[in-house]
C-alpha cells in the first residue's frame, strides 16, 4: 500500500464509525488482549487475529457468566460440564448416519438439558418408577438406580463403543465373567464379577468399564450427599464427576485386572458429555498409538460425534 493511503482511509465516515466500537471490544477484552489500532488494523494483516479476539471473549462471556451462578449450584455444574472438551459435539455434528441423528424430541430434550430448562411434563413422567417424585430438570431420572433411564443411557454407551470395535475389527466380547478370565475380585459383590467389554487390540488383553456419572442434583435436595455432588461438579475446570467416577473403577479393578496381564480402562462420561481423562486419552493414542488413527477411532472426531449424540440421545427419558 503506498504511504499516505492509510490515513486517508482512516478519514472515511465509515471506517471512522468502528473506533467507538474497537474500544468498547478493548474494554471487554481488558488490558491483557493487545487490540491493534485502527490504523494497524488496516495497515498489515493480523494472523489469527479474529479466532484470538474470539477466544478471549468466550472467555470473557463464561467467566461473567460462571460468577453471576451461585456457588455449589447445579447450574455451575451443568455448564462446567457442557463445557468440556468434545462435551457438546451433538450440536454440530452432521446427521450423516443415525448413531449421529436425534429426533426432534431427542433433540429438544438435549437441549432443555444442556440450557437448564425444565422439561416439558406433557411427555415426561412426573414420577419415577421408584415411587419418587422427578424434579423439573430430571436429574432424578439420571442418578435414579431404579428407573430404566440411567441403566438405558449406560447400555446406549456400551453398544457404541461395541460397535466401533467390531468396525475397527477389534475382537470382544461382552458383559464378561471375570472368573472365566481367571480374575477373582476381592469384592465377592456379584455385580463386580463381570466386565462390560473384554477385547484384544494388538495382541493385548484389555478391558474396558463403561459408566456415565451425573454431575448435579437438584439444588434444594435434602440429602446431604447431593450438596457434595454439586460442590465438586461446580467446582472449575469441571469434570470431576467423570473423573471420581474413572477413579472409583480404576480402584476397583485396577489392580487385580493388572496383576492378572490385563490392561484396565474406563470409559466414563457425564450426563452433559463431558468425557472422562482415560477415556479421552484411548480415544487419542491409548491403549496403542498404532490404533490411532486407522483403526480405533477411525477419526476422534467421527467417534467423539457419535458418542456424544449418544449421549444427547440419551436426555430423553423414553430413549
Ligand atoms: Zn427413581
Amino acid at each position: 500500500m503506498p504511504q499516505g493511503r492509510p490515513a486517508a482511509l482512516l478519514d472515511l465516515s465509515w471506517l471512522q464509525a468502528a473506533v467507538p466500537a474497537l474500544a468498547a471490544i478493548s474494554e471487554v477484552v481488558g488490558p491483557s488482549f493487545s487490540l491493534p489500532s485502527l490504523q494497524d488494523l488496516i495497515s498489515r494483516p493480523q494472523v489469527r487475529l479474529q479466532q484470538r479476539l474470539t477466544d478471549q471473549l468466550h472467555k470473557f462471556r463464561f467467566n461473567e457468566l460462571f460468577n453471576s451462578l451461585p456457588p455449589d449450584s447445579t447450574a455451575r455444574a451443568r455448564l462446567l460440564s457442557c463445557q468440556g472438551p468434545l462435551s457438546s459435539v451433538w450440536l454440530s455434528a452432521i446427521p450423516s448416519s443415525d448413531s449421529k441423528t436425534l429426533n426432534n424430541f431427542q433433540y429438544r430434550h438435549a437441549v432443555a438439558g444442556c440450557l437448564g430448562i425444565a422439561l416439558p411434563h406433557a411427555t415426561v413422567s412426573q414420577r419415577c418408577i421408584c415411587g419418587g417424585e422427578v424434579d423439573k430438570f430430571g436429574d432424578h431420572f439420571y442418578v435414579c438406580h431404579t428407573g430404566r433411564e440411567r441403566v438405558t443411557r449406560y447400555t446406549n454407551m456400551r453398544n457404541l463403543f461395541v460397535r466401533i470395535l467390531a468396525e475397527a475389527d477389534v475382537p470382544f466380547n461382552v458383559e464378561v465373567s471375570l472368573h472365566s478370565l481367571g480374575i477373582t475380585l476381592p469384592d465377592d459383590n456379584p455385580n463386580n464379577q463381570r466386565m462390560d467389554i473384554y477385547c484384544v487390540i494388538d495382541g493385548s488383553d484389555y478391558l474396558l468399564d463403561v459408566t456415565v456419572a451425573h454431575p448435579c442434583r437438584p439444588d434444594n435436595s435434602p440429602i446431604p450427599f447431593h450438596r457434595t455432588v454439586n460442590r465438586h461438579g461446580a467446582q472449575l475446570p469441571g469434570g470431576k464427576a467423570a473423573q471420581l467416577a474413572e477413579k472409583d473403577k480404576i480402584d476397583k479393578y485396577r489392580p487385580t485386572t493388572q496383576a492378572a496381564g490385563f490392561r484396565f480402562v474406563p470409559l466414563a462420561a457425564e450426563t452433559f458429555g463431558r468425557w472422562g481423562e482415560k477415556t479421552m486419552d484411548f480415544s487419542r493414542c491409548s491403549p496403542s498409538e498404532s490404533l490411532a488413527p486407522h483403526r480405533f477411532p477411525r477419526r476422534r472426531t467421527e467417534l467423539f460425534e457419535r458418542a456424544s449424540s449418544t449421549i444427547g440421545a440419551s436426555f430423553c427419558p423414553s430413549s
